[in-house]
């Protein structure tokens, strides 16, 4: 197989000056691409690509960015099922979720931001000290270092992308090593926009190689990190030191809530559709749900009977549900997990091995329901990332709450009721950064996505993303023309 450039830098292909990498399709073993990953000094050349071009990028008036990436979304459209196709094989997701997931909600996203660039919002400018006109100007900060992993490849490079480059910044990304294929052609779709070279470029590199330099890069003006906890408490402590702005997005572990008055039917297939997407390798993922004890056995009984009606299969089979977990040492980590939990007395209610006629040389898992284990295990408090659901009884609404808020993590929920009070108390006292009510999982361009607690700060998506990558500059000009001003006698009175 020849090498590919698995490099993009000021608008170009490059080969990295790193360690050889080989890109795996995780569902069957198969090495798909080839080439070198980055080092510091490629992190050093993509930097100074986008510092050069940063100053003609941010002068741009906003309709003109607009535009470009308004062009950017619509070769995107065109690129769909390539991009779908790419993406399936390199994340070892079915290529129906690809399809109709992944690359459309990108697609979305871009020509969200397209728009969100002429709209960037402030303080009405006024005279607030009646003495000075204040006015409010939203500046971009320079350029962005952005990480990214491997679970939603081309999403996640949207998000950490299109914000900022849509409020003036310039962006270096490193996306997983594991699965940089689609952000390399998101970059090339973008430059065939008309989009700047030098405004988005793209690094492959692992972590320590590549992740760390674009981290502590004097000229990054601010770290956007999507990943793991772990690795983001690592990547702040990095940028603190040269006191950064920095973004993380970290892990989850949703709760997922069935009070006994719910709609049992639609909570079952909620929750099987909830924990199993992606292979459940989603950070908002349903993973522990909570369910009111009246329903619990019909509840268990249910997801049960869906699961094992979920097909597993080759990704590029258009009928396949759930594809591979991303690599086998992921998936032995999930496995052991389970083991662990069984160990210590849950239930492997279904699921909990690795299925039958699958490729050996691929990670997939089978759906797996867990119950029987106790709240403060490490299968209901850590996260597991496969597709593992674990359902717990509760009694009382209060239980429930405080049950769904205790793990470190606080990134998004689920409440199940026909009950308004009880939703609204629901979504009123859950610690997540969204919570569902009666579903879980959709996501909108206009809306929010980021957690807290142990699942990071800042939004991604949505206008408020732009808190995230703008300065909020207040400029305060004199309208009175006096050379001596009342305040001035504050300080001192000569006359
Ligand atoms: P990870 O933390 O292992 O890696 C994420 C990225 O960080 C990769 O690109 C990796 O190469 C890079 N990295 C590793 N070490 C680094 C270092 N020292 N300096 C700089 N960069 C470094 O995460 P992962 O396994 O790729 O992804 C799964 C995790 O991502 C899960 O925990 C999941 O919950 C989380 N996630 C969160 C969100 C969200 O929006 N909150 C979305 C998707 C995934």
């Amino acid at each position: 197989m020849p090498e590919q450039h698995l490099q993009y830098i000021d608008g170009a292909r490059r080969a990295g000056s790193g360690a050889p990498l080989s890109i795996l399709a995780p569902a069957t073993g198969a090495i798909v691409a080839t080439g070198r990953g980055a080092h510091a000094d490629d992190v050093e050349t993509a930097v100074g690509a986008a510092r050069s071009a940063f100053p003609a990028w941010a002068a741009l008036t906003p309709g003109t960015r607009s535009d470009l990436m308004h062009e950017w979304a619509r070769i995107l459209r065109e690129r769909a099922p390539e991009l779908a196709a790419i993406e399936s094989v390199n994340a070892g997701k079915p290529i129906r979720l690809a399809t109709e997931f992944d690359v459309p909600g990108t697609i979305d996203n871009t020509a969200f931001f397209a728009g969100a660039a002429r709209h960037l919002e402030g303080k009405a400018a006024g005279e607030y000290s009646g003495e000075h006109t204040s006015s409010i100007r939203r500046e971009p900060l320079g350029v962005i270092g952005s990480i990214s992993p491997w679970n939603y490849p081309l999403q996640m490079a949207g998000w950490k992308i299109l914000p900022a480059i849509a409020a003036g910044n310039t962006v270096v990304l490193k996306p997983s090593e594991l699965t940089p294929l689609t952000s390399l052609l998101f970059a090339e779709a973008a430059t065939a926009a008309g989009i700047p070279a030098g405004v988005i470029n793209v690094l492959t590199g692992a972590g320590l190689d590549a992740g760390q330099p674009l981290v502590e890069h004097p000229a990054v003006a601010m770290v956007s990190f999507t990943g793991s906890t772990a690795v983001g408490r690592r990547v702040a402590a990095s940028a603190a030191g040269a006191a950064k702005r920095v973004h993380l997005e970290l892990g989850g572990k949703a709760p997922f809530v069935v009070f006994d008055d719910a709609d049992l039917e639609a909570a079952a297939r909620g929750a099987v559709a909830g924990a199993l997407i992606n292979a459940g390798q989603d950070c908002t993922a349903a993973t522990r749900a909570y369910v009111q004890r009246p329903l619990f056995e019909e509840f268990v009984g249910r997801v049960a009977h869906l699961m094992d009606q979920v097909r597993i299969g080759p990704v590029e089979d258009p009928d396949t549900d759930m594809g591979s977990l991303i690599s086998r040492a992921h998936r032995d980590k999930v496995h052991g997990m389970v083991e662990r939990a069984r160990t210590d007395g849950a239930k492997v209610v279904h699921g909990g091995r690795i299925p039958e006629h699958t490729p050996p040389a691929g990670a997939y898992y089978e759906p797996t329901l867990i119950t029987g284990a106790v709240q403060d295990s490490e299968i209901v408090q850590q996260e597991i990332f496969g597709p593992v659901l674990v359902v717990l009884p509760f009694d009382t609404d209060d239980e429930a709450i405080a049950l769904a808020n205790d793990t470190p993590y606080g990134l998004a929920a689920s409440a199940w009721s026909r009950d308004v009070f009880r939703t609204q108390r629901a979504s009123r006292e859950i610690q997540a950064g969204c919570v569902w009510i009666n579903d879980h999982i959709p996501i909108v361009s206009e809306m929010p996505h980021g957690g807290l607690k142990s699942s990071g700060f800042g939004k991604d998506m949505s206008a408020y993303a732009f808190e995230e990558y703008t300065n909020i500059k207040h400029v305060m000009s004199d309208i009175t023309g006096a050379a001596h001003k009342p305040w001035h006698d504050v300080i001192f009175r000569a006359r």
